[in-house]
């Protein structure tokens, strides 16, 4: 692998090979819910953000959390991965 990695990339989650895989963030984990900046290996300068949630449901504190982060990660991602 030659690829190179965005600054924000996470390596331990990063699956990007050539052309195929993903860069991803550090993951901020709320409850069962994970969001991380996210990025096709093929096109690595969209910046995305992924969340991955074990349920639809959430209590009205964790649902707070999670909107917070998700903005912040938005931002971010608006950026170009930049804090
Ligand atoms: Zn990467």
């Amino acid at each position: 692998m030659s690829e190179r990695h965005p600054d924000w990339c996470y390596l331990a989650r990063c699956t990007a090979s050539e052309q195929s895989g993903a860069h991803r963030g550090q993951p901020a984990i709320v409850e069962n819910v994970v969001l991380s900046l996210y990025s096709d290996a093929a096109n690595p300068s969209v910046v995305l953000v992924e969340i991955r949630a074990g349920t639809g449901i959430l209590a009205a504190r964790v649902a707070y959390a999670v909107g917070r982060t998700l903005t912040a990660l938005a931002k971010q991602a608006n950026s170009g991965g930049a804090r």
